[in-house]
């Protein structure tokens, strides 16, 4: 969705609405009120903050909406950054009459604080329930507060109020949907959803493959209802449109009604493979596209065999081409859209090892004629890797993996030797040798470490340090020492190891019996890391709430998965899922429980400790998971009993159908608190007591 901005603000505005010293970002939606003040009348009011939604997308804003009484009358007022950022409207204030002019094409509205008329296009109206514009401290600054639905509605969107999560949804007028159907005559299949007007369309990606489920793509088309044309589609109020033989990888696509208030239409693609998409409206034909095409998720360098690489993320497996010009690594990734950094070429400086700095693009191809390497209809996302010296094609080795592209500026890494992984539960270790098998193997109970020593001149191996962490090995390292090779293996608990060498290779299958025998692994729990991307969470004086959650989040699936549970993370990186997404992600999947990861703030800088919040009363639903998991934060980190907190109207706990419970890992705006959180060892306690939780509430 697009809602460009038309104007900036100059001048004495940028003192009302800076969008600095942000201290709580979205933390309103975990606490029940907000406490402001009037600067005018000295007044201090206890508000409850609202969520907002447009176009379908979490609206993140530094100050939060809230309902804002007046006698009998209650109304949501926003703060006015959220319509000049998400409307496309310029505001200018007068600072004398303190008055706002908001303009759009084609009107002007004029509001004054405290004033219960506003005038549009020189019309005097009255404001609905004559609640007028407010001035609210909120920290040191003073904040413009505006009636939602009067500007909505004079702006052309409709404004649908969600009581249960108290979430403001402004969306365009409302369409219906009338048909589906796959299109594979077009350059890349597309999935066409004829509807009456341009809506604004979400999309989420369930990658089920990864938990035994399918994979699926969801489209949710917002305010929009649909009557097929052709009712033979449609069973028990679902129509399904059957693509058969596992064209493309797509196996059906599904229309379902998501929800009433407002309508939303949701089309879900299920998928034979994974599938990258974009959705675009076409709106010569008056259709929503879904357009089954790679992408470029994220570039980045990662850390793989001891060896410095270039990680280029995809959303299917990748058709992709390598060039060395000069001293760059092209990688030209076909059929595929850039959605990193929001499509925008990009320039990352490296400066490590070989490599310089990366960059990818999405190529422009459109003036291509004969002569060159693509035709002007290629569709490429090109990542070239700049670096420090010239190199030949043998330096530079590429694996595939499933959806990634992994470039090593280096000769196989690996060498002779291999690691695979079979399952959760078994891998093993090889090493191809030539010149007989002729080794010694020790194993070290207290370190857990298998050693193998083999003579240089039987095989070719590189020294490296592999820091595995898979559930099952814990690290390889192979140094060479005189005419020895030394390989260390270093398993994880309760993982042993057998000898299955031949004459040619060196073999070790290792399985974790934990895993193996484990009674969890039907169990899948969702994992919901808080907030992400332009959602910062609450704001430390030296850390992030969303950066502390993640890292909690992912030793919380590490410490899961080592038990044999099934793990599926709603964001395992810097990415905002919406929020209604992240509960339908773990009710699609069927998740058994679903565990969001917070850590708290107050403007109390006193506050600290740990609570746990749900939704439901129920001592074998979220009440109980949460009464489990908090009595072990409690104890394991010796940290403030805050105590199990009610808390029905937040979205994830709420709309999640199986038990679901929020945890706040402590108070980023505590001085003490935010340091131990900041300590990777606190935040591996904090999930470990997470896990005890869990295991005390299943059994
Ligand atoms: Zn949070």
């Amino acid at each position: 969705m697009t809602y460009k901005k038309i104007g900036i603000i100059i001048g004495i505005l940028c003192l009302m609405m800076s969008m600095h010293s942000v201290v709580f970002a979205n933390k309103f939606i975990e606490t029940d009120t907000v406490t402001m003040t009037n600067p005018l009348t000295g007044v201090t009011g206890n508000y409850q903050p609202v969520n907002l939604m447009m176009g379908g997308e979490d609206v993140i804003t530094d100050v939060p909406g809230i309902l804002y009484t007046s006698g009998s009358n209650t109304r949501t007022l926003v703060p006015i950054s959220f319509i000049v950022d998400r409307m496309g409207a310029t505001i200018s204030w007068q600072q004398e009459t303190r008055e706002i002019t908001i303009d759009t094409a084609g009107k002007q509205i004029v509001m004054q604080i405290d004033n219960a008329y506003a005038t549009v296009n020189g019309t005097k109206t009255k404001l609905p329930d004559g609640i007028a514009p407010i001035l609210l401290a909120f920290g040191n600054q003073n904040k413009t507060f505006v009636p939602v639905k009067f500007i909505s509605e004079q702006l052309g969107l409709e404004i649908n109020w969600i009581g249960d999560t108290r979430t403001v949804a402004i969306n365009k007028p409302v369409q219906t949907l009338t048909n589906v159907y796959l299109d594979y005559l077009k350059q890349f299949p597309e999935i066409r959803m004829k509807v009456t007007g341009e809506v604004d369309a979400t999309s989420f990606v369930i990658s089920g493959s990864d938990v035994g489920e399918q994979d699926k793509i969801v489209i949710d088309l917002q305010n929009t209802k649909f009557e097929l044309d052709d009712p033979s589609m449609l069973k028990n109020g679902v129509g399904t449109y059957r693509v058969g033989d596992g064209i493309f990888g797509i196996d059906r696509v599904e229309i379902s009604l998501n929800g009433t208030n407002p309508p939303t239409t949701r089309a879900t693609v299920f998928l034979d493979e994974k599938r990258g998409h974009r959705v675009f409206y076409d709106e010569t034909t008056h259709e929503m596209v879904i357009q089954l095409i790679n992408t470029v998720n994220d570039v980045q360098m990662e850390n793989t065999y001891g060896t410095d690489t270039v990680v280029i993320e995809t959303s299917e497996r990748p058709a992709y081409n390598i060039n060395l010009i000069g001293d760059q690594i092209v990688v030209d990734v076909f059929n595929s859209v850039l959605k990193a950094d929001e499509g925008l070429s990009t320039i990352v400086p490296v400066n490590k090892g070989k490599i310089e700095s990366y960059g990818y693009s999405q190529l422009d191809t459109s003036q291509y004629g004969t002569e060159d390497l693509y035709t002007s209809k290629d569709v490429i996302t090109r990542v070239a890797i700049a670096l420090t010296e010239a190199v030949t094609y043998d330096d530079i080795y590429i694996e595939d993996d499933g959806t990634n592209i992994k470039v090593f500026v280096a000769q196989n890494p690996l060498n002779n030797f291999d690691y695979v992984r079979l399952n959760t539960a078994k891998s093993h270790v090889s090493i191809h040798l030539f010149d007989g098998s002729n080794f010694t193997k020790a194993y070290d109970s207290k370190t857990r470490t298998l050693t193998l020593k083999l003579p240089v001149a039987s095989t070719d191996l590189n020294d490296f340090t592999y820091p595995v962490d898979d559930n099952i090995v814990r690290a390889v390292n192979i140094a060479r020492s005189g005419d020895q090779y030394i390989v260390s293996i270093q398993l994880i608990q309760n993982t042993t190891y057998t000898d299955n060498s031949t004459a040619d290779d060196i073999i070790f299958a290792f399985t974790n019996n934990t895993i193996l025998n484990s009674n969890y692994t039907d169990t899948l729990i969702v994992i919901d890391p808080g907030h992400g991307g332009h959602d910062s969470g609450a704001v430390g004086t030296l850390a992030k709430e969303k950066d502390l959650a993640l890292q909690a989040s992912l030793s919380l699936e590490n410490q899961l998965k080592q038990l044999g549970f099934k793990v599926y993370m709603t964001r395992s990186k810097d990415v905002y899922p919406g929020l209604y997404d992240r509960a339908d992600i773990a009710n699609d999947l069927n998740a058994d429980l679903f565990v969001s990861v917070h850590i708290n703030a107050h403007t109390n800088t006193a506050a600290t400790g740990v609570e746990v919040l749900c939704n439901s009363e129920s001592m074998t639903g979220g009440k109980g998971l949460a009464t489990a998991i908090q009595k072990e934060l409690v104890s394991d980190l010796n940290a403030v009993d805050r105590g199990v907190v009610q808390r029905p109207n937040l979205v994830v706990l709420r709309e999640t159908k199986m038990p679901s419970v929020l945890c706040e890992l402590g108070f980023i705006s505590n001085a003490s608190d935010q340091a131990k959180l900041m300590d990777p060892a606190y935040l591996d306690k904090a999930a470990g007591a997470i896990v005890d939780g869990i295991v005390k509430f299943l059994k």
